[in-house]
């Protein structure tokens, strides 16, 4: 997205698009688990130090189970679902803001009806994410509701 300095919605259609940025797969390599999610960056470089990511997981799906020592501010724009920061499973609907600290396990969860579509904002030099050991994953595990919702 260079040149012009406002992109409007895609008006063909409801869902969140816009002209001039594609959508991409959620993830470059298939190596973390990861469900019908999809991503689009609609910010990044020149003379901000972050970017801006929309991420839309399709009714059922989900994002990696991961932490990162790098933070996300999340704004919910589109649908509902649920995450999952640390050890609270926190319900979300559009326009929910949601803070992942440093360090934190998460996971977001469409329903099973509806996308989940969000804003993520993050630093643009940051580390890997990081994915559960066994051991980590049991420990996870060890809170039955945490259990429930996880998907690895
Ligand atoms: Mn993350």
């Amino acid at each position: 997205m260079t040149g012009n300095s406002i992109f409007r919605p895609a008006e063909e259609t409801a869902t969140c698009r816009w002209s001039e940025v594609p959508v991409l797969a959620y993830k470059e390599t298939d190596s973390a688990p990861f469900r019908e999610v999809t991503r689009q960056v609609l910010f990044e470089g020149g003379p901000l130090a972050c970017q801006l990511r929309y991420f839309e997981v399709a009714p059922g799906g989900h994002t990696t189970l991961e932490r990162h020592a790098h933070v996300h501010g999340v704004m919910v724009l589109r649908g509902h679902g649920h995450c999952l920061v640390g050890d609270r499973i926190l319900s979300l609907a559009t326009q929910d803001l949601v803070y992942i600290p440093a360090l934190i396990w998460h996971q977001f969860r469409a329903a099973a009806e509806v996308p989940l579509g969000f804003l993520c904002m993050v630093n643009t030099e940051r580390d890997r994410p990081e994915l559960p050991s066994p051991i980590e994953l049991a420990a996870l595990r060890a809170d039955p509701a945490i259990a429930a919702f996880i998907q690895t």
